[in-house]
């Protein structure tokens, strides 16, 4: 049996990526994310300018930029999870047109919520593991308990670029979600518990999708 292609969508902070690491070690998939694609890649020029001139505002880099990276990740993977694309309805145009998706599953967590994560949230520069000063400390501060690296905060999760971050999600990516719901494609998951809880929803989501 191929394996399973899955898209999770949620606006920013939702979790996304933590759950998206999970899929991709159970089911043996890629984790394909244009969020970290970009941050490898943001001083690279391109026709647009470079991807920093769009991230550091908190605003969608534009959509060939993105839909170049997303096409090629794809066409090497044998099954994936895609996080943080797409991001408005061209890119769900363009993600139809070049593959078929066995799940989408929509990460739900209220507005505040979001922002108290990712204002608080640390990441590992070595590793990429995810921290919070207040819901998630590491053992040492700035110490990454995985693998000793630094912990940094990322250039978009101030204040004023979080809720930037937001309102594009509310004006670009909700239309995605109706998109995919009006296909009935769309799972919802509610995102407010621990990790291993959202998991628990999201893991028995897929092997729903992927038995029947
Ligand atoms: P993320 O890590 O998913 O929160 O993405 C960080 C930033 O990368 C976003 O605020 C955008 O500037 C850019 N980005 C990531 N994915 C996309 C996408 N699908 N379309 C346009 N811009 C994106």
């Amino acid at each position: 049996m191929s394996k399973p292609k899955i898209l999770l969508l949620g606006p920013p902070g939702a979790g996304k990526g933590t759950q998206s690491s999970k899929i991709a070690e159970t089911y043996g998939v890629d984790h394909v994310t244009t969020g970290d694609a970009l941050r490898a890649n943001k001083d690279m020029e391109t026709d647009h300018g470079t991807p920093r001139e769009y991230m550091d505002a908190g605003e969608l880099v534009p959509d060939p930029v993105v839909n170049e990276i997303v096409r090629a990740a794809l066409e090497e993977a044998d099954g994936f999870v895609l996080d943080g694309y797409p991001r408005n309805r061209s890119q769900a145009a363009y993600l139809d047109d070049i593959t078929d998706l066995d799940l989408v599953a929509l990460l739900e967590v209220p507005r505040e919520e979001l922002v108290d994560r990712l204002t608080g949230r640390r990441v590992c520069a070595d590793c990429g593991a995810n921290f919070h000063v207040e819901f998630e400390p590491p053992a040492e501060e700035g110490v990454c308990d995985v693998c000793g690296g630094e912990l940094y905060q990322r250039d978009d999760d101030d204040e004023e670029t979080v809720r930037e971050r937001l309102s594009v999600f509310d004006e670009n990516t909700r239309p995605v979600v109706e998109h995919f719901d009006e296909q009935g494609e769309l799972v919802r998951i509610d995102g407010e518990g621990s990790p291993d809880e959202v998991w628990a929803d999201l893991e028995a989501a897929i092997d729903a999708a992927i038995e029947g």
